[in-house]
């Protein structure tokens, strides 16, 4: 196992040479020895051969003699000086995750720096010289976005008993906290973090999408300010350029940055004087990185707060059943909010059952009636739809033919506006078709769309309320940089009476005029093959009613179904998560699921399905052949390797293999061993893989 050897300097191996143990960005081993004529530190960028290229790694360790012949052990190029080392509990961190997820250090620690804190061209030069990521600085100066302080409102009596109590905490402790939709976390996140900071000490606030809130962004500028300073709040997101990722990344190493608001990569910055760890939406799917290090940050969050013993608060609505279950077993701290903060009540939820209902476009009466109502009352109705696009397939009605993508098994969508006008677009692969005049099978000309997307719903609420200002928000409306960001804000500036949207409107907004909220076509996500699908399918429709009468009295959500008696639906008219987290945890565990379970996944890709599938059949013989891992068999599950549901995306197909075990530590242990076989068994087999550690989605 590849763990970090102790940070204390060793001696040189001979007289003025010493030894370091180098993390590069390569596959496989990725820790290499290298030799140095000065004496470097651990968490020290240097620059080393590497074959006939020069990359930038970090020295996690100084062993007292290299792993290889000395005579064979090259020396280091340069050591890189502009910036701090990285210290010691980044490494940890860094170490604990590369065990964890089955990956190598170096695709661990590389990948988490700032490019150009990892690419060679880049360095200019020592930090006392003013190198370039002082330079860096000086080009550019702390951004003074300076928001007038804004009037904190007065805590009721749940806020400020939760705030209180996290803020008390001077040790590790991962507290939920359990808040229904416009309960105030956030304003007990902020007095937490007030008095965190008040200490001298840095925090660090995540949550899954920063673009799409820049509300939360203000009132941290605007409530931290008279404790940190302005300029004190660095920002960390996917969506930065090179250049102010750096400068984030500098600004909280150094200290000057006392407030990082994050998304999931933000849980990789060095906090050097870290004091708590947010984590909003601890629920939420994006904290999890689908693809290289495959982590959770909310995971990594209570591991991190763990070895710093600080504090770490997962707030949510909705909080994941893995983390509900923590709760419940007194694992973690549990704050409730149960009333919304200002004063208003959750929103009253109904269940149109569309059984016998003849539907128009895809609405019910009802829903109509209900806009209709709502936009005389100059409020703002939502409707809610989880599908992008005009119609998800285009279809002959003579011969029966479907739009289909020809590189996946998957349906092409028609879209109908913007720049992408009248295409055909497979939302796996991105592959784009004009749509054909005619039937290719038949000739006939009468080609129909079939089913529903937010563009269709939006054509046809225009038809219905051409009086109506209607704002389409998905990833196609907001495809341009910032324009998310716009848009919210006008619709937050009353510029819309209605809105349409996919997932994206559901996530946190504070609509101050929002009445009514429609959903549409809900049922789709009912009977996914994937067992988290019905917790997914009640976080998403709780949190997008949680969007209605925020400000507004009589808020009203209105679920458009054919199966009112599903537990899920059954549950959202109680606003009763607990009722229904009790009853998600208790099919769990009558079926050995998460939490009861640990799993991994390991998936297979070629061009032929068969040669995933025997590679995977393969690695689930592995254990039986071999003596190192047979006596794991007694704790593990191998399942059958099976297709998974879109088998081919990109003319690549796929397929997985469940790993399981109700013993955590088996299964690691396990995976270590089993993870070093398999890179071979992939040459054999010609496949690309990847292993998952706790996988959201099988
Ligand atoms: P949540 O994140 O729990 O859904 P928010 O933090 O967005 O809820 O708060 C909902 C609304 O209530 C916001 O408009 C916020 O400004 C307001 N609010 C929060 N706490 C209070 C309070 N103690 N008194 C009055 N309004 C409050
Ligand atoms: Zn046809
Ligand atoms: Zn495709």
């Amino acid at each position: 196992s590849i763990g970090l050897s102790s940070p204390v300097a060793a001696g040189p191996v001979a007289p003025g040479v010493y030894c370091l143990r180098v993390a590069v960005d390569v596959p496989l081993l990725a820790l290499f020895d290298y030799l140095s004529t000065v004496p470097v530190e651990v968490g020290v960028r240097v620059i080393v051969p590497f074959g006939r290229r020069k990359v930038v790694g970090v020295v996690v360790g100084l062993p007292e003699a290299p792993a290889i012949d000395i005579a064979l052990v090259k020396e280091i190029d340069q050591v890189l000086d502009d910036t701090p080392p990285l210290s010691a509990d980044w490494l940890r961190m860094a170490s604990f995750a590369a065990q964890y997820y089955q990956r190598p250090l170096g695709e661990v620690i590389l990948p988490a720096l700032p490019t150009a804190l990892r690419k060679v061209s880049a360095y200019q030069g020592k930090l006392s010289a003013g190198g370039p990521v002082q330079r860096l600085d000086n080009r550019k100066p702390v951004a003074r976005r300076d928001v007038p302080p804004d009037v904190p409102p007065q805590l009721n009596a749940e806020q400020a008993a939760a705030a209180t109590a996290i803020a008390a905490l001077r040790q590790h402790k991962t507290v939920m906290l359990h808040g229904v939709t416009g309960s105030g976390k956030t304003e007990v996140y902020l007095h937490a973090a007030q008095q965190v900071l008040a200490r001298g000490k840095q925090v660090l606030f995540m949550v899954p999408e920063i673009n799409l809130t820049p509300q939360l962004e203000r009132s941290l500028r605007a409530r931290l300010a008279s404790v940190a300073g302005s300029g004190a709040l660095a920002v960390m997101h996917s969506g930065l350029s090179d250049g102010e990722r750096l400068r984030a990344w500098l600004q909280v190493q150094r200290g000057q940055a006392r407030v990082l608001l994050g998304t999931r990569l933000s849980i990789f910055a060095p906090m050097p004087e870290l004091g708590m760890i947010i984590v909003d939406e601890e629920h939420d799917t994006s904290y999890k990185q689908q693809d290289g290090l495959r982590y959770s940050a909310r995971d990594l969050a209570v591991w991190r707060g763990s070895d710093l013993n600080i504090p770490v608060v997962l707030g949510s609505a909705t909080p994941s059943l893995e983390s509900w279950n923590h709760a419940q077993t007194g694992h973690y701290l549990r704050y409730t909010l149960a009333q919304r903060a200002r004063d208003v009540a959750l929103p009253e939820v109904r269940l149109v059952d569309t059984r016998r209902l003849a539907l128009q476009q895809g609405f019910s009466p009802q829903l109509i009636k209900a806009i209709g109502e709502r936009l005389a009352a100059k409020e703002q109705a939502l409707v809610f739809l989880n599908r992008r696009g005009y119609a998800p397939v285009l279809n002959c009605s003579s011969c029966g033919w479907v739009s289909q993508c020809p590189r996946c098994t998957a349906y092409t969508v028609l879209h109908r506006a913007g720049a992408r006008r009248n295409i055909l677009q497979c939302h796996h692969c991105g592959h784009q078709a004009r749509v054909p005049a005619a039937c290719p099978e038949c000739g006939d000309q009468d080609l129909k769309p079939m089913g529903r997307g937010t563009q269709r719903v939006e054509e046809h609420l225009a038809e219905l309320f051409p009086q109506a200002r209607i704002a389409r928000i998905d990833a196609d409306s907001t495809r341009l940089k910032g324009s998310a960001a716009a848009l919210f804000a006008r619709i937050h500036a009353g510029e819309f009476d209605l809105l349409v949207g996919t997932q994206m409107v559901a996530k946190g907004h504070d609509f101050a005029n929002l009445g009514l909220v429609g959903v549409l076509n809900a049922d789709a996500m009912l009977f996914a093959q994937d067992f988290r699908a019905p917790e997914r399918l009640f976080a998403q429709l709780m949190q997008v009613a949680g969007r209605a009468g925020r400000h507004v009295k009589g808020g009203q959500v209105i679920i458009q179904t054919d199966y009112p008696e599903q537990a899920v639906y059954q549950a959202l008219i109680r606003h009763d998560y607990p009722g229904f987290a009790g009853y998600g945890l208790d099919e769990r565990k009558a079926v050995g699921l998460p939490p009861y379970a640990y799993q991994a996944l390991l998936t297979a890709e070629a061009r032929q399905l068969a040669a995933a599938l025997d590679f995977l059949a393969s690695a689930r013989r592995l254990p039986a052949e071999q003596a190192t891992m047979y006596e794991a068999l007694d704790a593990i599950t191998l399942y059958d390797p099976v297709p998974l549901r879109v088998v081919r995306v990109a003319n690549v197909e796929r397929a997985q293999l469940l790993v399981e075990s109700t013993n955590r530590r088996a299964l690691q242990q396990f995976l270590t061993t089993w993870s070093a076989a398999l890179a071979g068994l992939a040459r054999d087999f010609r496949v690309r893989y990847n292993l998952e550690v706790d996988p959201l989605e099988i």
